[in-house]
Parts: structure tokens; C-alpha cells; sequence
């Protein structure tokens, strides 16, 4: 019996059933993905003990001569992963990268420019309840109706009408390839600070797959667990002119001590995301969500911009007689997870809009590839015919049970 089982069995069973879950469902949530054993254990370590407030070198407590040549080694990986000038590891979540930024460049009032929340864009990047829509002053940019792609034109137009002190590329719900060089442009035209949140797909930057937002932007936040698959936190790069005031907005700023055990599972994927093993697996991603994506269209149902070149679509379901929160549901009872989402120039409601996201990381992650991928989608297009029908989905769920055994999730005997 585990330690946890016979201190507290009620968590003890929650954490089977989930695990049992993860096992047998398909995982297509486009922000989710399955960690590795080590990083695991590093994150679930006796470094869960430890306070270390302040940065390696420069604690406030003492006894931190081991976790401060762990963070160290966080902050060096992510910077030769990435090819940054320097690293702040401690963010405890892709949010709290985002405020260290905001805290560092912007003053309450002050304008920037974002995706808009409707088109694809983060709460973070001005959502009116989240601290960037209270405190600031947001002015979002949004995607062409026509092919539902970043309008540069259109970002260019607003940074020269409205001089904001920072523009923010990148996206939770935009599934082509972001072009971080023509940001840099009107960044610089304009005299605003870059800001690239890349917190899905750093994994396909660290991969090779997309195109590296490093090389020009001021600033990099990104989250830990996505593409990337590290465990669930945030980090952020910059350029050294910066790194004592960005520092100063971590710690004091708006957190206390950092979380060691979670900085070491972040270390660990800064050194597996370095291998040509991880490039392998970047590569699929896509390649996988291509094939998905094209196993959909052929279904009758539509993809915002066409198609993908990452590892999302955004899927219109309302072309097949569907709502998302219908699609989410259904798919959900078949083993299948989903978000539902809002698409483009969306008709209808956050609550019951009409698309669902879907990713491809989890699933490459458990060795998925194009096959298995025009597989799903076959189960997705049969249960999204028959939303109602108990009986189909119940076959399919039987049916990707089995097959789920076979492509086994990291950490889950
Ligand atoms: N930035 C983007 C683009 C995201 O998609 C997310 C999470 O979904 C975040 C930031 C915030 O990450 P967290 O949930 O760790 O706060």
C-alpha cells in the first residue's frame, strides 16, 4: 500500500481515477499534454521543503547551496534552449510571467496591443475581469474575417493610432505559424515593446518547427506544460538590459518564495526539450495535426484559417448542426476531451459558442502519429453524427479504451 493511500485514501482514489482517465481517454486539449516520469519526480521531490526567496547567490533564508545550483542550472538551460540572453524561472504559471512583464514595462493606464480575446487571444492579454483589462489600457488586434489570419496591416494601423507602450504577439487559440519578425517591425516603428507570450507553442519553437520569437522580441513568457511538457509553470526571457527590473517584479513584486521542486521538474524539460528526440516529437506534432486536420475537413466540418500549421484547430462545428458545448459534451462521454471555443467572428456565446479546439501534443506524447490520427478523427466525425445516440457513443468508447492501451501515458503503469 503507498504511503498517500494509507494517510488519505479519499485523494488517494481521486488520483487513480484520474489516472485511469489520462490511460483510457483520447487527450486533445490543446493546452494539455502528459509529463515525463523524471520530470515528475523532481516536481513531487523533498525540494517542496525548501524557501529560497530572493535569486541563486541572493537568498533571503538560509541552507540554499543546492537549490540555488538547481535553479541556476533552470536558468542555463532554458537560456541555450531558447538562445536568451537571460532567464527568470520562478514564475509560478504562464499568468504570473505575463504580470512580471506588465509590472515591468507598463504603468496603470498605460495602452498595449493584444490579440483579441475572441479571436484567440489569453485572458492575460486584456480580458476586462483580469488585472491586464483592469489596470491597463487594451487595444486588441484581431484576424481577418476573410481567412481568419493575423491582420499585420490592421496591427500596424492600431500601434500607429494608438502609440502603445507594448505589443503582445501570441495566442491560445491560433493555429498558424506567428510571424514574430513583422511584431518586431511595428514594434519598432512605433517605439513599443515587445512582448512574445509563446506559451503554446514553445515546444515547437524549442523543437525547431516555428520560427524562434527570441531572436527578436524584447520579452518571451511562456508556460512550462504545453507543447513544451514540462510541468505546470512559467518562466521568462529577455534581453540582460532588462533582468533586474523584470527580477524585482518576480520577487518582491507579486510572489514570495519560488517554487524549488517545480524550478527542478522545469530544468529537467529544459534538458529533454534540448534533444533530437524532442525535435522528433515537435515535428510530429504538427505533422499530426495536419492529418487530424485534414480527416475533419473531409467530415464537412470547417477550420478556422483553413487548416493548421501548429498543433490546434479550431474546429466550426455549427457547419455539422452543432453547438460546441453540444460537440464538447458528446466527445466528452465518448473518452474523447475537448474544449469547446469560440471561433472568429463568432455568432454565438463564450458559453456555448460554436467551435471546439483541438491539440495534437498529449497524444503525440503517447506515441500517436498520422494513423492513429485519421483513426480519431474518424471517432470525433462518428460521434459528432450521432451527439445523442448512447449507443454509438458508447461503442466508441469501448473502442478507444483498447486501443488506448497501446500507446502508453508517461508515469502511468
Ligand atoms: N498565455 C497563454 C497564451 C496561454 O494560453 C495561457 C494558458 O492557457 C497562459 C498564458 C496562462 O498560463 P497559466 O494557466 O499557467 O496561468
Amino acid at each position: 500500500m503507498s504511503v498517500l493511500e494509507s494517510c488519505d485514501p479519499e485523494i488517494w482514489n481521486l488520483i487513480q481515477a484520474e489516472a485511469k482517465r489520462q490511460k483510457d481517454g483520447l487527450e486533445l486539449i490543446a493546452s494539455e499534454n502528459y509529463t515525463s516520469a523524471a520530470i515528475m519526480e523532481a516536481a513531487g521531490s523533498i525540494l517542496t521543503n525548501k524557501y529560497a526567496e530572493g535569486l541563486p547567490g541572493r537568498r533571503y533564508y538560509g541552507g540554499c547551496e543546492n537549490v540555488d545550483i538547481i535553479e541556476d542550472l533552470a536558468r542555463d538551460r532554458a537560456c541555450s534552449l531558447f538562445g536568451a540572453e537571460y532567464a527568470n524561472v520562478q514564475p509560478h504559471s504562464g499568468s504570473q510571467a505575463n504580470m512580471s512583464v506588465y509590472f515591468t514595462v507598463l504603468k496603470p493606464g498605460d495602452t498595449f496591443l493584444a490579440m483579441d480575446l475572441a479571436h484567440g487571444g489569453h485572458l492575460t492579454h486584456g480580458m476586462k475581469l483580469n488585472f491586464s483589462g483592469t489596470l491597463y489600457n487594451p487595444v486588441p488586434y484581431g484576424v481577418r474575417e476573410d481567412n481568419h489570419q493575423i491582420d499585420y496591416d490592421q496591427v500596424a494601423k492600431l500601434a500607429r493610432e494608438h502609440k502603445p507602450k507594448m505589443i503582445i504577439a501570441g495566442a491560445s487559440a491560433y493555429p498558424r505559424e506567428i510571424d514574430h519578425p513583422k511584431f518586431a517591425e511595428i514594434a519598432a516603428e512605433v517605439g513599443a515593446v515587445l512582448m512574445v507570450d509563446m506559451a503554446h507553442y514553445a515546444g515547437l519553437v524549442a523543437g525547431g518547427v516555428h520560427n524562434n520569437p527570441v531572436e527578436v522580441a524584447d520579452f518571451v513568457t511562456s508556460t512550462t506544460h504545453k507543447t513544451l511538457r514540462g510541468p505546470r509553470s512559467g518562466f521568462v526571457l529577455m534581453k540582460k538590459k532588462y533582468a533586474k527590473d523584470l527580477n524585482r517584479e518576480v520577487f518582491p513584486g507579486i510572489q514570495g518564495g519560488p517554487l524549488e521542486h517545480v524550478i527542478a521538474g522545469k530544468a529537467v524539460c529544459f534538458k529533454e526539450a534540448n534533444t533530437d528526440d524532442f525535435k522528433a516529437y515537435a515535428q510530429q506534432i504538427v505533422a499530426n495535426a495536419k492529418a487530424l486536420a485534414e480527416t475533419l475537413l473531409a467530415g464537412g466540418i470547417k477550420l478556422a484559417s483553413g487548416g493548421t500549421d501548429n498543433h490546434l484547430m479550431l474546429c466550426d462545428v455549427t457547419a455539422i448542426g452543432l453547438s460546441g458545448k453540444i460537440a464538447e459534451e458528446a466527445l466528452d462521454k465518448a473518452g474523447i476531451t475537448v474544449n469547446k471555443n469560440m471561433i472568429p467572428y463568432d455568432q454565438r456565446k463564450p458559453l456555448d459558442p460554436s467551435g471546439i479546439r483541438i491539440g495534437t501534443a498529449a497524444l503525440t506524447t503517447r506515441g500517436m502519429k498520422e494513423d492513429e490520427m485519421k483513426k480519431v478523427g474518424a471517432w470525433i466525425l462518428k460521434v459528432l453524427g450521432a451527439p445523442e445516440d448512447e449507443a454509438t457513443i458508447s461503442a466508441v468508447k469501448g473502442e478507444i479504451e483498447d486501443f488506448a492501451q497501446s500507446f502508453p501515458v508517461p508515469g502511468i503503469a
